[in-house]
């Protein structure tokens, strides 16, 4: 049986809240493996957010983060925070994914999820094995490139791993981003199996607790790169803490050939309506 799929989507009152949160539904409902999709708000669960979720049909969990968001640019961090507290607490046993609202997912990309080979496999040569005899490092992460596009710019950057089949032998990088991250991976753009957060023999954990690490990790140090700006350091210090290093990841699909989901840097703000509405809060409101 496939492995449950466990989606982390952190969310916050919006104009486009409600077209987000549905257009991301549409293609999770799609998805033929078992789903479980956990929705963080801040402070408060909105009885809109609530709505389109009853909705949906896909199986999920509503949660709230009441943690002070103490810098604008936190977006989501203590949100996902609670999710992987939440599937620590409850023993969720799955692959999880963060998926923000705003981004574009292909259903091939939640198919390509589920067959990350979590705990019984291993690397041999240049192929992945079963678990008897074999004394490389587990598979527990698998990753894939994204594209990273922003609204005012035409130029698209790829982001994520160089791919030899299933083996990641590099990253797409730059100048600037090179000396900052050790692995170069949105975070739209990596899965891991969950059992890492309640198993630190099993997992390689260099420091204590991955969930504090990605409160840690100051988003301060953004830079700028070919024009968009990128989050660099929570990535990257958070996956230091669940692999040791390459060896230890998948690349999906095999060869990293084809792109499954797109990270869009949109501006909400400034939105012009049409006169005439009447406009709450999200547009499900409308
Ligand atoms: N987010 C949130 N609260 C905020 C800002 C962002 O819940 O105050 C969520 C947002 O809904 C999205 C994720 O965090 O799911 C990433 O936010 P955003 O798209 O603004 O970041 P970017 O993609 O530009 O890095």
């Amino acid at each position: 049986p496939r492995k449950l799929l466990i989606v982390v989507t952190p969310t916050y009152d919006r104009a486009l809240q409600g077209y987000y949160l549905n257009r991301l539904s549409e293609v999770l409902k799609l998805v033929k493996s078992p789903l479980l999709w956990i929705v963080v708000e801040m402070n408060v669960a909105s009885a809109e957010t609530a709505d389109i979720l009853r909705k949906t049909g896909v199986m999920y969990r509503h949660l709230v983060c009441s943690k002070n968001m103490t810098d604008i640019k936190d977006r989501g961090v203590h949100q996902r925070n609670v999710a992987l507290e939440h599937i620590e607490r409850h023993r969720l046993d799955g692959i999880v994914y963060f998926a923000d609202d705003d981004n574009i997912y292909s259903l091939e990309l939640f198919e390509s999820i589920s067959s990350i080979k979590t705990s019984e496999c291993c690397w041999k040569g240049k192929k992945l094995r079963g678990r008897p005899g074999c004394s490389l490092p587990e598979s527990r992460f698998g990753t894939w490139p994204v594209a990273m596009l922003a609204q005012s710019k035409s130029k698209a950057v790829l982001e994520g791993p160089v791919c030899n089949g299933s083996q990641v032998i590099g990253w797409h990088t730059n100048e600037k981003s090179k000396q900052l991250r050790r692995f170069h991976v949105d975070l739209s753009g990596f899965a891991f199996n969950s059992t890492i957060l309640w198993d630190p023999k099993k997992w390689h954990r260099p420091t204590s607790d991955p969930i504090r690490q990605l409160d840690n990790v100051k988003e301060g140090f953004q830079l700028e790169v070919g024009n968009l700006l990128s989050d660099y350091l929570q990535e990257t210090t958070f996956i230091e803490q669940i692999v040791e290093d390459e060896s230890q990841m998948e690349a999906i699909p095999p060869g990293c050939s084809r792109v499954l989901n797109w990270h869009l840097h949109l501006e909400a703000r400034g939105l012009v309506y049409p006169r005439g509405w009447m406009l709450q809060k999200n547009l499900a409101a409308v």
